[in-house]
């Protein structure tokens, strides 16, 4: 049996998301991204867009890919609003070993402590 998907088992609500749900349509969930093993450290500003569907990029909708550029958009400016320009656009894709494609929006990194303000300040702006 393979591992579950991390990302699939987060649209489905399964594991506990520091912050919550950010950015949510009928194809995209955005979320701040929770510590791992690889990154003991929380990234207060990552956050991930996901489709719900579990797909690489190339088997996405039309549908699905607006979708995920308008989610990381709305995150971007909600990052610039709370006063974090340098915010960097990452892509997780087949090279990764993650056969859930995810945008990974982050700006800087902080202590699990701030997670929630940090996120109820993202919040406030989408
Ligand atoms: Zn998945």
């Amino acid at each position: 049996m393979s591992e579950p998907c991390f990302l699939c088992q987060a649209v489905a609500g399964e594991i506990d998301l520091p912050g919550g749900i950010l950015w949510k349509d009928d194809r995209v969930i955005a979320f701040h991204s929770p510590p791992t093993h690889a990154n003991p450290r929380p990234c207060i500003g990552q956050c991930m867009v996901v489709p719900r569907r579990h797909a690489q990029l190339a088997d996405l909708t039309a549908d699905e890919v607006e979708s995920v550029i308008h989610a990381s958009r709305a995150l971007i400016s909600a990052l610039r609003a709370e006063g974090l320009a340098g915010v960097a656009l990452d892509q997780v894709g087949p090279a990764s070993g993650v056969g859930h494609y995810s945008v990974i929006v982050g700006a800087r990194q902080g202590s699990h402590d701030e997670i929630d303000e940090f996120v109820n300040g993202l919040r406030a702006h989408l």
